[in-house]
């Protein structure tokens, strides 16, 4: 299926559309930026794609997810472009800008953090971009730094 059709067969009159996303991290980052409860969400998978080989879009209607909750999506797929829909038109393209910190969404991944030893402990990490395919988080409790892999997320 084509990028024009998938936008014919779920078209959303207002809302926010994620295109480009890396496949298959559709499932993840409705996780991440927790729109599961949130409205009605089309989402579609393995679109052909030329930016990557295969890519998902997600439409979330009648929600449109501040710049804040977009920036978490360059974590795992610096490539998805983020469109606003108001009444059928794109009224913002916006990039996406990798975040400097982030909060909750990552586990660490070193067994003696604090922060997996205390349920109450928030995470928290610095995000350095490492070159186009690779972004490490480190933490800010025990240091340890990693790049960042969708396994990561709590
Ligand atoms: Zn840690």
């Amino acid at each position: 299926m084509s990028t024009e059709r998938a936008y014919k067969v779920f078209k959303i009159e207002n809302g926010t559309v994620i295109d480009h996303i890396k496949s298959p991290l559709a499932l993840k980052i409705i996780e991440i930026l927790h729109l599961q409860n949130n409205g009605i969400i089309s989402i579609g998978m393995n679109f052909d794609s030329d930016k990557t080989a295969k890519k998902d879009i997600i439409k979330v209607e009648n929600v449109y997810l501040s710049k804040t909750e977009t920036d978490l999506i360059a974590l795992f797929s610096p490539t998805a472009t983020i469109n606003i829909i108001k009444n059928g038109e794109v009224i913002e393209k916006r990039l996406l800008e990798m975040p400097d910190f982030v909060f909750s969404i990552l586990k660490c991944p070193n067994p003696t953090c604090i922060t997996n030893h205390f349920h109450d402990c928030d995470t928290k990490f610095e995000i350095f971009k490492v070159n186009e395919k690779t972004t490490n988080a480190r933490c800010v409790f025990c240091e340890r730094e990693t790049p960042v892999v969708p396994e990561m997320i709590k």
